[in-house]
Protein backbone atom coordinates (compact mmCIF):
# COMPACT_ATOMS: atom_id res chain seq x y z
CA UNK A 1 0.00 0.00 0.00
CA UNK A 2 1.52 3.23 -1.03
CA UNK A 3 1.89 5.82 1.15
CA UNK A 4 -0.37 8.86 1.43
CA UNK A 5 1.18 12.65 2.94
CA UNK A 6 -2.09 15.13 3.69
CA UNK A 7 -1.04 19.16 3.97
CA UNK A 8 -4.45 20.58 5.35
CA UNK A 9 -6.91 21.90 7.83
CA UNK A 10 -8.15 20.51 11.38
CA UNK A 11 -11.19 22.08 12.65
CA UNK A 12 -13.53 22.05 15.48
CA UNK A 13 -16.77 22.14 13.95
CA UNK A 14 -19.03 23.44 16.62
CA UNK A 15 -22.69 22.42 15.91
CA UNK A 16 -25.16 25.06 17.70
CA UNK A 17 -29.05 24.20 17.25
CA UNK A 18 -30.99 27.58 17.62
CA UNK A 19 -34.71 28.23 16.99
CA UNK A 20 -33.87 30.56 14.11
CA UNK A 21 -30.88 32.21 12.73
CA UNK A 22 -30.01 35.64 14.72
CA UNK A 23 -29.98 38.68 13.02
CA UNK A 24 -27.49 41.91 13.46
CA UNK A 25 -27.62 42.74 17.06
CA UNK A 26 -29.92 39.84 18.00
CA UNK A 27 -28.98 37.36 21.23
CA UNK A 28 -30.80 33.96 21.42
CA UNK A 29 -30.92 30.90 23.20
CA UNK A 30 -28.99 27.75 21.71
CA UNK A 31 -31.08 24.41 22.14
CA UNK A 32 -27.72 22.57 22.28
CA UNK A 33 -23.91 23.07 21.27
CA UNK A 34 -22.03 19.87 20.05
CA UNK A 35 -18.52 19.48 18.88
CA UNK A 36 -17.42 17.24 16.27
CA UNK A 37 -14.22 16.71 14.52
CA UNK A 38 -14.00 18.77 11.01
CA UNK A 39 -11.65 20.63 8.95
CA UNK A 40 -11.58 18.89 4.77
CA UNK A 41 -7.83 18.31 5.57
CA UNK A 42 -8.86 16.58 8.75
CA UNK A 43 -11.56 14.77 7.18
CA UNK A 44 -10.29 13.32 4.17
CA UNK A 45 -6.90 12.02 6.06
CA UNK A 46 -9.66 10.46 8.57
CA UNK A 47 -11.71 9.16 5.47
CA UNK A 48 -8.26 7.08 4.34
CA UNK A 49 -7.37 6.33 7.55
CA UNK A 50 -10.42 3.85 8.50
CA UNK A 51 -10.24 2.30 4.92
CA UNK A 52 -6.69 1.17 6.07
CA UNK A 53 -4.38 3.97 4.52
CA UNK A 54 -0.88 4.60 5.29
CA UNK A 55 -1.75 8.44 6.29
CA UNK A 56 0.66 10.95 7.44
CA UNK A 57 -0.73 14.41 8.14
CA UNK A 58 0.80 17.93 8.18
CA UNK A 59 -1.31 20.49 9.87
CA UNK A 60 -1.34 22.58 12.94
CA UNK A 61 -3.68 22.68 15.95
CA UNK A 62 -4.29 25.16 18.67
CA UNK A 63 -2.73 24.81 22.32
CA UNK A 64 -6.22 23.96 23.62
CA UNK A 65 -8.73 21.90 24.61
CA UNK A 66 -10.23 21.68 20.71
CA UNK A 67 -6.79 21.16 19.41
CA UNK A 68 -6.27 18.07 21.89
CA UNK A 69 -9.48 16.83 21.50
CA UNK A 70 -8.74 17.12 17.56
CA UNK A 71 -4.99 15.41 17.68
CA UNK A 72 -6.02 12.28 20.13
CA UNK A 73 -9.06 12.22 16.73
CA UNK A 74 -6.82 12.06 14.37
CA UNK A 75 -4.79 9.09 16.32
CA UNK A 76 -7.72 7.35 17.10
CA UNK A 77 -8.57 7.01 13.49
CA UNK A 78 -5.06 5.83 12.39
CA UNK A 79 -3.69 8.97 11.12
CA UNK A 80 -0.26 9.32 11.90
CA UNK A 81 0.52 13.04 13.41
CA UNK A 82 3.96 13.00 13.36
CA UNK A 83 3.76 16.55 11.27
CA UNK A 84 0.74 17.71 12.99
CA UNK A 85 2.02 20.44 15.34
CA UNK A 86 1.05 23.02 18.53
CA UNK A 87 0.91 26.31 17.34
CA UNK A 88 1.64 28.76 20.80
CA UNK A 89 -0.58 32.00 19.85
CA UNK A 90 -3.92 30.97 17.64
CA UNK A 91 -6.61 28.82 18.78
CA UNK A 92 -7.21 25.68 16.88
CA UNK A 93 -9.06 26.24 14.10
CA UNK A 94 -13.13 26.28 14.19
CA UNK A 95 -16.29 26.20 12.15
CA UNK A 96 -19.29 27.92 14.51
CA UNK A 97 -22.11 26.04 12.55
CA UNK A 98 -25.73 27.56 13.51
CA UNK A 99 -28.73 25.28 12.58
CA UNK A 100 -32.37 26.53 12.59
CA UNK A 101 -35.46 24.50 13.46
CA UNK A 102 -36.29 24.77 9.78
CA UNK A 103 -33.02 23.24 8.77
CA UNK A 104 -31.40 26.43 7.62
CA UNK A 105 -27.58 27.54 8.65
CA UNK A 106 -25.42 29.52 8.72
CA UNK A 107 -21.78 28.74 9.16
CA UNK A 108 -18.90 30.99 10.65
CA UNK A 109 -14.80 29.79 9.95
CA UNK A 110 -12.47 31.15 11.90
CA UNK A 111 -9.09 29.59 10.39
CA UNK A 112 -6.97 30.04 13.30
CA UNK A 113 -3.73 27.50 13.56
CA UNK A 114 -4.71 26.23 10.21
CA UNK A 115 -3.46 29.26 8.93
CA UNK A 116 0.21 28.85 10.34
CA UNK A 117 0.91 25.94 8.63
CA UNK A 118 3.60 27.35 6.62
CA UNK A 119 6.45 27.36 4.32
CA UNK A 120 9.15 26.47 6.90
CA UNK A 121 6.45 24.12 8.63
CA UNK A 122 6.65 21.97 5.09
CA UNK A 123 10.68 22.32 5.21
CA UNK A 124 10.52 20.39 8.62
CA UNK A 125 8.58 17.79 7.50
CA UNK A 126 9.89 17.20 3.77
CA UNK A 127 11.44 13.79 4.55
CA UNK A 128 7.66 12.77 5.04
CA UNK A 129 7.86 13.30 0.98
CA UNK A 130 10.33 10.66 0.51
CA UNK A 131 9.04 7.89 0.04
CA UNK A 132 5.10 8.87 -0.19
CA UNK A 133 3.54 8.10 -3.56
CA UNK A 134 0.86 10.51 -3.31
CA UNK A 135 0.09 13.85 -1.52
CA UNK A 136 -3.61 15.10 -0.55
CA UNK A 137 -4.43 19.14 -0.49
CA UNK A 138 -7.29 21.56 0.04
CA UNK A 139 -7.31 25.42 -0.07
CA UNK A 140 -7.64 25.95 3.28
CA UNK A 141 -4.45 26.46 4.13
CA UNK A 142 -2.14 28.91 3.50
CA UNK A 143 -2.22 29.38 -0.90
CA UNK A 144 1.88 29.85 -0.71
CA UNK A 145 2.19 26.43 1.31
CA UNK A 146 0.27 24.83 -1.07
CA UNK A 147 2.74 26.19 -3.69
CA UNK A 148 5.50 25.46 -2.05
CA UNK A 149 4.47 22.16 -1.49
CA UNK A 150 3.83 21.24 -4.90
CA UNK A 151 7.20 22.22 -5.92
CA UNK A 152 8.41 19.76 -3.42
CA UNK A 153 6.61 16.98 -4.58
CA UNK A 154 7.71 17.38 -7.96
CA UNK A 155 11.29 17.25 -7.18
CA UNK A 156 10.16 14.29 -5.31
CA UNK A 157 8.69 12.74 -7.60
CA UNK A 158 5.06 12.46 -5.77
CA UNK A 159 1.62 12.65 -7.22
CA UNK A 160 -0.47 15.53 -6.40
CA UNK A 161 -4.56 15.43 -5.98
CA UNK A 162 -5.68 18.83 -5.06
CA UNK A 163 -9.40 19.10 -4.28
CA UNK A 164 -9.92 23.08 -4.72
CA UNK A 165 -11.81 23.71 -2.22
CA UNK A 166 -12.94 26.44 -0.96
CA UNK A 167 -12.66 27.69 -4.60
CA UNK A 168 -10.11 30.17 -5.23
CA UNK A 169 -7.93 30.88 -8.33
CA UNK A 170 -5.31 28.74 -9.09
CA UNK A 171 -2.07 30.28 -10.06
CA UNK A 172 -0.49 27.91 -13.48
CA UNK A 173 2.38 27.40 -10.78
CA UNK A 174 -0.18 25.06 -8.60
CA UNK A 175 -1.92 23.31 -12.04
CA UNK A 176 1.00 22.49 -13.67
CA UNK A 177 1.03 18.51 -13.89
CA UNK A 178 -1.28 18.40 -10.85
CA UNK A 179 -1.88 14.23 -11.11
CA UNK A 180 -5.23 14.94 -10.34
CA UNK A 181 -7.56 18.22 -9.70
CA UNK A 182 -10.98 17.25 -8.16
CA UNK A 183 -13.51 20.09 -7.70
CA UNK A 184 -17.44 19.88 -7.11
CA UNK A 185 -19.70 21.54 -9.77
CA UNK A 186 -19.14 24.66 -8.16
CA UNK A 187 -16.15 25.09 -7.36
CA UNK A 188 -15.64 23.97 -11.37
CA UNK A 189 -17.74 27.37 -11.66
CA UNK A 190 -15.88 29.46 -9.41
CA UNK A 191 -12.77 28.47 -10.71
CA UNK A 192 -13.96 28.51 -14.57
CA UNK A 193 -16.91 31.58 -14.45
CA UNK A 194 -18.83 32.82 -17.02
CA UNK A 195 -21.24 30.44 -19.57
CA UNK A 196 -19.90 27.06 -20.91
CA UNK A 197 -21.31 23.40 -20.38
CA UNK A 198 -20.11 21.10 -17.18
CA UNK A 199 -17.65 19.30 -20.40
CA UNK A 200 -16.85 23.06 -21.97
CA UNK A 201 -15.97 24.92 -18.68
CA UNK A 202 -13.99 21.51 -17.72
CA UNK A 203 -11.81 21.55 -20.66
CA UNK A 204 -10.85 25.06 -20.03
CA UNK A 205 -9.16 23.99 -16.55
CA UNK A 206 -8.40 20.53 -18.36
CA UNK A 207 -6.26 23.06 -20.81
CA UNK A 208 -3.95 24.56 -17.62
CA UNK A 209 -2.11 21.39 -17.50
CA UNK A 210 -3.21 19.02 -15.13
CA UNK A 211 -3.46 15.48 -16.04
CA UNK A 212 -6.76 14.22 -15.11
CA UNK A 213 -9.76 16.43 -13.70
CA UNK A 214 -12.11 14.77 -11.59
CA UNK A 215 -15.54 16.71 -11.21
CA UNK A 216 -18.02 15.20 -8.71
CA UNK A 217 -21.76 15.73 -9.26
CA UNK A 218 -23.16 14.71 -6.23
CA UNK A 219 -26.33 12.08 -6.72
CA UNK A 220 -25.35 12.37 -10.54
CA UNK A 221 -22.34 10.89 -9.61
CA UNK A 222 -18.92 12.64 -11.30
CA UNK A 223 -17.09 13.26 -14.75
CA UNK A 224 -13.37 12.00 -15.75
CA UNK A 225 -11.65 14.25 -18.29
CA UNK A 226 -7.90 12.99 -19.32
CA UNK A 227 -5.66 12.37 -22.51
CA UNK A 228 -8.37 9.74 -23.31
CA UNK A 229 -11.69 12.09 -23.48
CA UNK A 230 -14.43 12.36 -20.77
CA UNK A 231 -15.98 9.66 -19.15
CA UNK A 232 -19.13 9.67 -16.34
CA UNK A 233 -19.31 7.41 -13.49
CA UNK A 234 -23.10 7.02 -11.55
CA UNK A 235 -23.53 7.57 -8.41
CA UNK A 236 -24.12 4.28 -6.55
CA UNK A 237 -27.79 4.36 -5.73
CA UNK A 238 -28.72 4.75 -1.95
CA UNK A 239 -31.47 6.31 0.06
CA UNK A 240 -29.91 9.98 1.30
CA UNK A 241 -29.80 10.44 5.03
CA UNK A 242 -27.05 12.94 5.18
CA UNK A 243 -24.83 14.53 2.25
CA UNK A 244 -21.91 15.65 4.52
CA UNK A 245 -18.78 14.61 3.98
CA UNK A 246 -19.65 13.00 0.38
CA UNK A 247 -16.99 14.96 -1.25
CA UNK A 248 -14.09 14.51 1.51
CA UNK A 249 -15.14 10.76 1.61
CA UNK A 250 -15.07 10.28 -2.19
CA UNK A 251 -11.77 12.11 -2.29
CA UNK A 252 -10.59 9.71 0.16
CA UNK A 253 -11.76 6.43 -1.57
CA UNK A 254 -10.07 7.90 -4.97
CA UNK A 255 -6.86 7.85 -3.22
CA UNK A 256 -7.05 4.74 -0.84
CA UNK A 257 -8.16 2.93 -4.16
CA UNK A 258 -4.86 4.13 -6.13
CA UNK A 259 -2.80 3.77 -3.18
CA UNK A 260 -3.67 0.10 -3.33
CA UNK A 261 -2.84 0.16 -6.81
CA UNK A 262 -6.06 0.05 -8.18
CA UNK A 263 -6.28 2.07 -12.00
CA UNK A 264 -7.96 5.39 -11.66
CA UNK A 265 -11.29 4.29 -13.13
CA UNK A 266 -11.79 1.31 -10.76
CA UNK A 267 -10.62 4.19 -7.65
CA UNK A 268 -13.54 6.25 -9.36
CA UNK A 269 -15.87 3.83 -8.59
CA UNK A 270 -14.45 2.36 -5.69
CA UNK A 271 -14.76 6.39 -4.29
CA UNK A 272 -18.12 6.55 -5.62
CA UNK A 273 -19.30 3.45 -3.54
CA UNK A 274 -17.59 4.82 0.07
CA UNK A 275 -19.27 8.15 -0.98
CA UNK A 276 -22.95 6.39 -1.18
CA UNK A 277 -22.27 4.39 2.12
CA UNK A 278 -20.98 8.33 3.85
CA UNK A 279 -24.26 9.70 2.43
CA UNK A 280 -26.44 7.24 3.42
CA UNK A 281 -25.67 7.80 7.16
CA UNK A 282 -25.96 10.92 9.72
CA UNK A 283 -22.63 13.14 10.36
CA UNK A 284 -19.79 14.42 8.91
CA UNK A 285 -16.61 12.39 10.46
CA UNK A 286 -19.28 9.89 11.86
CA UNK A 287 -20.34 8.71 8.80
CA UNK A 288 -17.15 7.94 7.24
CA UNK A 289 -17.10 4.35 6.52
CA UNK A 290 -14.28 1.76 7.80
CA UNK A 291 -13.15 -1.32 5.83
CA UNK A 292 -15.79 -3.51 7.71
CA UNK A 293 -18.50 -1.54 6.78
CA UNK A 294 -17.43 -1.32 3.56
CA UNK A 295 -17.49 -4.78 3.36
CA UNK A 296 -20.51 -5.44 5.31
CA UNK A 297 -22.13 -2.78 2.44
CA UNK A 298 -21.09 -5.02 -0.03
CA UNK A 299 -22.50 -8.57 1.59
CA UNK A 300 -25.92 -7.03 1.62
CA UNK A 301 -26.04 -6.10 -1.60
P1 LIG B 1 -19.98 17.90 0.35
O1 LIG B 1 -19.56 19.33 0.23
O2 LIG B 1 -21.39 17.69 0.82
O3 LIG B 1 -19.01 17.04 1.10
P2 LIG B 1 -19.33 17.81 -2.43
O4 LIG B 1 -20.20 18.88 -3.04
O5 LIG B 1 -17.90 18.11 -2.25
O6 LIG B 1 -19.98 17.26 -1.11
P3 LIG B 1 -20.62 15.96 -4.20
O7 LIG B 1 -20.33 16.21 -5.63
O8 LIG B 1 -21.94 16.41 -3.67
O9 LIG B 1 -19.40 16.49 -3.33
O10 LIG B 1 -20.52 14.38 -3.91
C1 LIG B 1 -19.31 13.65 -4.05
C2 LIG B 1 -19.63 12.26 -4.53
O11 LIG B 1 -20.45 11.61 -3.55
C3 LIG B 1 -20.43 12.19 -5.83
O12 LIG B 1 -19.56 12.22 -6.94
C4 LIG B 1 -21.16 10.86 -5.68
O13 LIG B 1 -20.34 9.79 -6.11
C5 LIG B 1 -21.39 10.76 -4.16
N1 LIG B 1 -22.75 11.22 -3.82
C6 LIG B 1 -23.13 12.48 -3.50
N2 LIG B 1 -24.46 12.54 -3.28
C7 LIG B 1 -24.92 11.28 -3.44
C8 LIG B 1 -26.21 10.66 -3.36
N3 LIG B 1 -27.32 11.36 -3.05
N4 LIG B 1 -26.31 9.32 -3.60
C9 LIG B 1 -25.21 8.58 -3.90
N5 LIG B 1 -23.96 9.10 -4.00
C10 LIG B 1 -23.82 10.42 -3.78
Amino acid sequence: MAKIVVVGSINMDVVIRVPHIPIEGETIMARSVQYYGGGKGANQAIAMSRLGGDVHMIGRVGKDAHGQRLYDNLLENGTKTAGVEWDEDQPSGTAYIYVSDRGENNIVVFSGANSKVDVAQINRYEHLFDDAEYCLMQMEIPRETIEHTVQVCKQKGVKIILNPAPAQPLSDQILEGLYILIPNESELDLLCPGPGSLEEKSAKLYGSGVQNLIVTLGAKGSMLMNEAGVKYFPAVPVKPVDTTAAGDSFIGGLTIGLSNKMDLEAAIQYASLVAAITVSKMGAQASLPDLAAVEAYLAGK
